[in-house]
Parts: C-alpha cells; structure tokens; sequence
C-alpha cells in the first residue's frame, strides 16, 4: 500500500519510519525542513498524495491542516484515506471531514498520546473520531505506529479525547513541579518524594513517566537539560485547546484557565520557547 506522510517532524518522523519498516511504502512530505534518512522525499505535496491509498498527516495544528487539504484536494487518489494525527481544534477535524467526504474521500481524526518515545517505539494511544467502518479499515495500520487505538466516535471526538486529555496533562505537570518545589524547601529529599508519590494516591504521569526532577524516576527531558520531548509550546497550544472549547461550551475550566495563565508567561517571557514543557519547573522555581 502506498502512503503520503505529509509532516515528518518530531513525531512523523518517527511514526512513518514505523510504517516503512513493517512494510508499508512511505513517501514523506515536509514544507520546512529535509525528510529524515531512511524516507523517500515526495518532490510537492501533490505529487506525494497522487498515487496514495492512505495520506498521514502530522502538522502542528488545525489551521496547516485546513491549509494542507485544501492545497492536496485536487489531487488526492480516488477512494482515498486521510488519516489526521495531529491534534488540532474540534472544528477543524470537522470541516476537514466534510470537505473530503464532499468528493467520496474518507477522513478519520487519529491524534495521538505518548510522545516522541511513544513514536520511535511504536507505542502511542490513537484516539479516533469518524466512521466505525473506516477506524476498522485503518486500525491494522494503526497498530504499526501504535500499541492502542480507541474509536472516540463520529468526525472531531478523537481531538475532543485529545484535548480533554491534555488539559489534565497541563495540570497535572503544573502540580508535580510545585509538589517538588515544596519538598525542597520543606527540606524533603525529592528521590523520597518521588518514592510515596509514585505509588500514593497523588501519582500521574507526570510523576511516574515523565518526572520534571532531574535525576528522578525514569529518564526523561529534565535529565537532557530539558530539551524537547513535548515543547512547552504545543503544550500551550493544547490547553487553549481545550480553553476555548469550555468557552464555547459555556463551561467554566478554571484550573485549565490557570494552566494557560502559567504556559503563557512560561513561553512568551519565561524562556520556555523551545524547551520541554516539565522546564516550567525552573519557571516557577524563579517565581519563588
Ligand atoms: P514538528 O514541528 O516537529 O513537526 C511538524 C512538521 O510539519 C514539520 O516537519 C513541518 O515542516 C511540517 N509542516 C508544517 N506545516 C506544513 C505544511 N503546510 N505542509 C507540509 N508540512 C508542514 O511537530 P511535532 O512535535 O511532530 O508535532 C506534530 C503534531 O503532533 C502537533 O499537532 C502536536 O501537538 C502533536 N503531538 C506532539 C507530541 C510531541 O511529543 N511532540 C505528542 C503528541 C501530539
């Protein structure tokens, strides 16, 4: 089967490498930056799409997608799939939908949880919004780049899944560096903490996999001087996410509304500009 993975960054990069070697043939498309070794380079984004059963795409939000299929619309396969496992707004995953299904092609949101180690190791969550039918169709595909996939429901659910699950992330990563901050100055070994945490009621995945202390638990972007991982940005990006659907829904999200408070200044005058998201312990150390 041949497949378009159109933005091979950080995590197409490796998410397509996947599909290549289970035997899948791959050709990458990216607008900014060299298709990493080992992908075959598309020339333009509509020659990669043309001959394409299922196009993967992976870019940084809802407004490239919307820019990306529309620029591929023309040219894309008869039949074909598009499988977005970005995460973007609800509305753009929803407008997207109908736009292909308008001309008979068939659109699954997919965003995905893991990170970059859950890319390079085949181990990331799907979560997917769409018709039974096509999640069943490309669920063994899937299967490559991923350990778990859910069918969340029709066009847009898998990035409402996303974004409610990245507003406990944010949260959750906010609370752990504060939990640490106050050991320190409590005079409590952070090693200790991490010790009851990890198995107390006040774990996480914060806590237990991706621990902002460096030196703590198991090897995360605070032990490579923070360097990303999962950018403080897309962080940013995500809560708002999920900031904006409260408001649209009329429900009031009053710790997401603090997290976006916090990534903001962490980001636009924090340095948290192209750092992992957990450095926004040092952020919040230097606040006092
Ligand atoms: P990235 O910046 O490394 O990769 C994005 C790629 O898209 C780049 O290679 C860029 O050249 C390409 N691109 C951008 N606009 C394009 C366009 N118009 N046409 C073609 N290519 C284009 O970002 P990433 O870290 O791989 O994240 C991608 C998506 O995955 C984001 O939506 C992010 O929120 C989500 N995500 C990231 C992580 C993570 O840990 N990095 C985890 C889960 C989800």
């Amino acid at each position: 089967m041949k497949v378009a993975f159109i933005g091979v960054g950080n995590m197409g990069g490796p998410m397509a490498r996947n599909l290549k070697d289970a035997g899948f043939d791959v050709c990458g498309y990216n607008r900014s930056r060299p298709i990493p070794h080992g992908i075959n380079p598309g020339k333009t984004l509509e020659s990669t799409v043309a001959n394409a059963s299922l196009v993967v795409t992976m870019l940084p939000d809802g407004d490239a997608l919307q820019n990306v299929v529309a620029d591929m619309l023309g040219s894309l396969h008869k039949g074909a799939m598009v499988v977005d496992c970005s995460t973007t707004d609800v509305a753009s995953a929803q407008t997207v939908s109908k736009l292909l299904q308008a001309r008979d092609l068939r659109f699954l949101d997919a965003p995905v949880s893991g990170g970059t180690t859950g890319a390079e190791k085949g181990t990331l969550t799907f979560m997917a919004g769409g018709s039974a039918e096509d999640f069943e169709t490309v669920l063994p595909i899937l299967k490559k780049m991923g350990s778990k996939a859910v069918h969340c429901g029709e066009a847009g659910a898998g990035q409402a899944a996303k974004i409610c699950n990245q507003m406990i992330a944010a949260a959750t990563m906010i609370s752990t560096c504060e939990s640490f901050l106050l050991a320190q100055s409590l005079g409590l070994d952070p090693q200790k903490l991490f010790d009851v945490v990890s198995t107390s009621s006040g774990y996480s995945w914060a806590m237990n996999d991706y621990c902002p202390w460096p030196g703590v638990g198991p090897e995360t972007p605070a032990d490579r001087d923070y360097a990303p991982g999962f950018a403080a940005e897309l962080m940013l990006k995500d809560a708002k996410l999920a900031l904006t659907a409260g408001w649209q829904q009329g429900r009031q999200l009053s710790i997401t509304e603090k997290s976006v408070e916090l990534f903001t200044d962490f980001v636009e005058d924090g340095g948290g500009a192209g750092r992992d998201f957990s450095a926004i312990i040092n952020f919040l150390k230097d606040r006092g």
